[in-house]
């Protein structure tokens, strides 16, 4: 009952109120340290594995932004808030499978992992299928050059996966706008030395792409350190939401 109205309890949604008041106050101090506009940083609020009435409460609370990893649990949940008068901007932050494309596209305002030259003419198809309006992506980036966990490679000439191949094929979509780049530290490497480099990677990007200014960059452990490096989207779940049972 309380499902299909996307709703919650008055009980989770002052935890969601204590939860966003928190992180709101750690991105300001964040800002603050670092000499930073507040309005320069968005935060994206990621509740895979959350339900819809997590979304309505939190968009109740001045949450405007998102963020999802799995279409087969994205696609429902946005449906679902849609039919509850709510509509923040979707954010597509996981893997994302060309055969998915199609249905990304129908409700995601955003995605911020096209990492190859086929995912990015998979989801321009799509767009340019689906949408009135171009899609806003983000070409998400390697940091430590692993090809297995997903990003473009920088300065690799890969035809697919080569960082300035990937660029070039979003910004050349009729159906696409190339906004910026996203990156995960990777795993091992302190958040310090992942988005010193990731700035470097991103000012060398807009040398060539002087528009796609956005930085997607930083989750709950490590927010702080990617604002201090430019980030101006942060990707906030367990710290905002709680703890996810399990990954999934
Ligand atoms: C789950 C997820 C996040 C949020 O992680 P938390 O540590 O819960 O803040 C951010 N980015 C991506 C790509 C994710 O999959």
């Amino acid at each position: 009952m309380s499902d299909s109205q996307a709703s919650v309890r008055p009980d989770r949604r002052a935890e969601l109120a204590a939860g966003l008041a928190r992180v709101r106050s750690r991105i300001a101090d964040a800002c603050a340290a670092a000499g930073r506009d507040r309005a320069e940083v968005t935060m994206i609020a990621v509740t895979k594995t959350y339900p819809a009435g997590d979304v309505v409460a939190l968009a109740g609370l001045g949450v405007t932004d998102v963020g999802e990893n799995r279409d087969q649990e994205a696609a429902p949940k946005a449906a679902e808030v849609a039919a509850a008068g709510v509509t923040p901007r979707w954010h597509f932050i996981g893997r994302l499978q060309r055969n998915k494309a199609r249905s990304v596209v129908r409700y995601a305002d955003a995605v911020h992992s096209v990492d190859s030259v086929r995912l990015a003419r998979a989801v321009d198809a799509a767009a340019a299928a689906a949408r009135d309006r171009p899609l806003d992506v983000l070409v998400q980036v390697s940091i430590d050059g692993d090809a297995a966990r997903g990003g473009a490679l920088p300065g690799s000439a890969d035809p697919d996966v080569g960082l300035d191949r990937v660029a070039e094929a979003v910004a050349g979509a009729e159906a696409l706008r190339l906004t910026g780049l996203m990156a995960v530290a990777p795993l091992g490497w302190e958040p310090e030395r992942a988005f010193a480099r990731l700035a470097e990677l991103a000012a060398a990007f807009r040398s060539v792409h002087p528009g796609a200014t956005s930085l997607s960059a930083g989750m709950s452990g490590d927010l702080e350190v990617a604002i201090g490096y430019g980030a101006t989207h942060v990707r906030v779940g367990s710290a905002l939401l709680g703890m996810r049972p399990t990954l999934r």
